[in-house]
């Protein structure tokens, strides 16, 4: 998506050859133009796909998400991340790794809110090496619910979890495909 890669190479700072910090419009303050942008260009993606519902990840999924519901007219849904593993019998829950700060989550959705017959959309700011995502497609499968892919902005694609979800069969539309990025020249995008 050309508006985002745009607003990337123009707004993004490329914090390692790892990090892309991108909070004046994404992480932190957001533009929600743009994410409406985003929106609309998943719904294109998705088309057809019977999407009833969206699913992303608390906390930077969130904002995306919320527009892009909107676009497709449906709930949203967050996992939230849960401090005790003390939980109640109502809710699904799994375990993610943050990318960010490296230790390990427990992340829930309560049952009333993922149904067998939902038809998900996951939605994320990023994908790296796909731990959240790993973890939201083990939420949707306790559910019994079906995932119709995953719609995700940044795809930093020289990490390896892009590759190995889609080898999972899962479908990922990502907007913006990072092929290499360094502090001093900047962003490669696929
Ligand atoms: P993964 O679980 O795929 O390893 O990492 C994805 C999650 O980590 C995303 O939800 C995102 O919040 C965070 N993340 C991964 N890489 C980056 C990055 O380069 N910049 C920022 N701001 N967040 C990232």
């Amino acid at each position: 998506m050309k508006l985002l890669e745009e607003r990337i190479r123009a707004d993004g700072q490329v914090k390692s050859a790892e990090i892309l910090k991108v909070d004046s419009f994404l992480n932190h303050q957001m533009d929600v133009k743009l994410f409406r942008a985003m929106g609309e260009e998943w719904k294109r993606l998705f088309d057809g796909c019977g999407v009833n519902k969206l699913l992303t990840i608390e906390a930077s999924g969130i904002g995306i998400a919320a527009v892009a519901g909107l676009v497709f007219d449906c709930p949203v849904v967050f996992a939230k991340k849960g401090k005790s593993r003390n939980l109640a019998d109502d809710v699904y829950s799994t375990e993610v790794m943050s990318f960010t700060h490296g230790g390990m989550n427990t992340v829930l959705v309560s049952k009333d809110h993922l149904r067998a017959g939902d038809r998900v959309l996951i939605i994320d700011d990023f994908l790296a090496n796909g731990a959240a995502l790993d973890g939201l497609l083990d939420l949707v499968q306790q559910a019994g619910a079906t995932v119709v892919g995953a719609g995700i902005a940044i795809e930093k694609a020289f990490q390896p979890g892009g590759a190995r979800i889609r080898a999972r069969g899962c479908r990922v539309e990502s907007l913006a495909r990072i092929a290499s990025m360094d502090p001093e020249t900047g962003v490669v995008f696929c």
